[in-house]
C-alpha cells in the first residue's frame, strides 16, 4: 500500500510481473489442462527462442571485451583459479548435503519403485569420461561450435582471442578493444529487450507445464521427491548465504533480492543454459559486479558449475542403489562423491540433462544393467519440477560465485542495495 502511495506502483516492476505471470500460469494450467497447453505452448517456446538466440553473441562479447579489459594473462590466471576454486567448492557442499540426506531418510528403501510411473529417455549426449569433457573444450572448428552452442567451445576460444588482443601492439589493441566492448553493449540492448517480455513467456512455459502434468504421477516417488526438494532448499537458502556471508561479506538477503528474474526464468526454463542472457544481464545492472568478473564467471559457471543438480546426482544415485537393496559402503560413497561432480561439470544446461548423465555415477559404483535403468526411467517422468528447482539453485550458485569473486577483486559496488 505504501508503495502505491509514495508512486512507486509494484506491479510495474519486472519481477513482480514475472511472478504474478507464474502464478496466472498455474491457475491457468490448472483449470484449463490439456486443451489450454496447447495453444499457449508456441508462447513458451519462442520466449525459449529468443534466449537462445542471444546466448552465443552475447557470451563471445561479453568474454572478449572481459578479457582484454582484464589486462593481462596473470590477472586472467587468477581469475580463472578463483573461479574453479569457487566452483568445486560449492558443488561439493551440495553433494555432501545430499549424501547426508539421503543416508537419513533412506528414501529408496521405503520406495515401491515398481509401481512408479515410466518416462522414455530423451536423447542427450553424455561425456563419459574426463577426457571426453576436455576434448569438447577445444573447438576444431569455431563456426560450427558457435552454430551448435557447444558453450564450452565458444568459451575458450572467446578466452583466447581476448588475450590475443592483450597482446597486440596499442592501436589494434584499442580498435578491437572498442569494437567488442561496443558490440557487447548491443547484445546487452537485447537481452534487456528480451527480458522485458519474461513475463508472457513464463507464463506460456508454465501453463503448458501445469497443463500437461498429472499430479498422480507423482504418488509413489513423493519421498524421494520430498529428500531432494529438503536438500535443494537447505542449499539454496542456508549454506550458499552462508557462503556468501562468509568468503564475500555480502548480505544474502539483498543478493537474493537482486536475483529475482533469473532465478524465476531459471525455474520456468529448467535451463541455466537459455536463463544465461538474463543471469548476466542482472548480476551486472542489479548485482552490480563487472563485466571483467562476471563474463569470466557466468559463462562458465552455467556450462561447469552446477550445485543442484551436483547434489542431485548423488541423492539419485544412492537412492537407487538403496532401492535396489544394494548397500554401497564407505568407499562406494566416496566413489559417488567425485562422479557425481564430475557428472554434475559434464550435464548440459538444457532440461533433464542431469538424469541423463547420472548412468556415469551409477556405472561408477557397478550399478548397470536393466535394473538401475528402470528407475532412472520412473524418475524421468517426475523430474520436471525438480529439474526446475535444481536449475534455479545451479544459476543461483553462478551469482553468489559472480558477486564473492568481483569482491575478492576489490569491487565495492556488489549487493550494497536492492535495485528495482
Ligand atoms: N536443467 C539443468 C540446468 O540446465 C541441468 C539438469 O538437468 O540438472 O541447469
Amino acid at each position: 500500500m505504501n508503495l502505491i502511495a509514495t508512486g512507486a506502483v509494484w506491479w510495474k516492476k519486472l519481477h513482480w510481473q514475472i511472478l504474478i505471470a507464474m502464478v496466472i500460469g498455474i491457475g491457468a494450467g490448472m483449470i484449463g489442462g490439456e486443451p489450454l497447453a496447447d495453444n499457449v505452448e508456441w508462447i513458451g517456446q519462442l520466449f525459449m527462442k529468443l534466449l537462445r538466440m542471444v546466448i552465443v553473441p552475447l557470451v563471445f562479447t561479453s568474454i572478449v571485451a572481459g578479457v582484454a579489459s582484464v589486462g593481462s594473462g596473470r590477472a586472467v590466471g587468477r581469475l580463472f583459479s578463483k573461479t574453479l576454486g569457487y566452483y568445486v567448492l560449492t558443488s561439493l557442499l551440495a553433494i555432501t548435503t545430499g549424501l547426508i540426506l539421503v543416508n537419513i531418510f533412506r528414501p529408496g528403501e521405503k520406495t515401491d519403485v515398481a509401481n512408479a510411473i515410466q518416462a522414455d529417455m530423451p536423447d542427450i549426449r553424455t561425456p563419459s569420461s574426463p577426457v571426453d569433457i576436455l576434448m569438447d573444450i577445444v573447438p576444431a572448428n569455431v563456426i560450427e561450435a558457435a552454430a551448435g552452442a557447444q558453450m564450452l567451445a565458444v568459451i575458450f576460444f572467446s578466452i583466447i582471442l581476448g588475450l590475443a588482443i592483450v597482446g597486440l601492439p596499442e592501436k589494434p589493441q584499442t580498435t578491437l578493444r572498442n569494437f567488442f566492448d561496443a558490440a557487447f553493449q548491443a547484445m546487452m540492448k537485447i537481452t534487456t529487450g528480451v527480458i522485458m517480455v519474461a513475463p508472457i513467456g513464463v507464463f506460456g512455459l508454465i501453463a503448458t507445464l501445469v497443463g500437461r502434468t498429472g499430479f498422480e504421477t507423482f504418488g509413489a516417488l513423493g519421498l524421494y521427491m520430498f529428500v531432494l526438494s529438503l536438500g535443494l532448499t537447505i542449499h539454496l537458502f542456508v549454506t550458499l548465504p552462508l557462503v556468501l556471508f562468509f568468503l564475500g561479506r555480502i548480505n544474502p538477503i539483498i543478493h537474493f533480492r537482486n536475483m529475482i528474474e533469473p532465478l524465476v526464468t531459471a525455474f520456468s526454463t529448467a535451463s541455466s543454459g537459455a536463463t544465461l542472457p538474463v543471469t548476466m544481464q542482472t548480476v551486472e545492472t542489479r548485482v552490480g559486479v563487472s563485466n571483467r568478473v562476471s563474463s569470466f564467471t557466468l559463462p562458465m559457471g552455467a556450462t561447469i558449475n552446477m550445485d543442484g543438480t551436483a547434489l542431485y546426482e548423488c541423492l539419485g544415485a544412492i537412492f537407487i542403489a538403496q532401492a535396489l537393496g544394494v548397500s554401497l559402503g564407505f568407499t562406494d560413497q566416496v566413489v559417488v562423491v567425485f562422479t557425481a561432480l564430475l557428472a554434475s561439470i559434464g550435464a548440459a544446461a538444457i532440461p533433464s540433462a542431469g538424469l541423463v548423465v547420472i548412468f556415469i555415477v551409477l556405472e561408477a559404483v557397478g550399478l548397470t544393467g536393466a535394473g538401475p535403468a528402470f528407475i532412472v526411467g520412473a524418475m524421468l517422468a517426475i523430474d520436471r519440477p525438480l529439474d526446475m528447482f535444481r536449475t534455479a539453485v545451479n544459476v543461483y550458485s553462478d551469482s553468489c560465485g559472480a558477486a564473492i569473486i568481483a569482491r575478492s577483486e576489490g569491487e565495492e559496488n556488489v549487493d550494497t542495495h536492492v535495485v528495482t
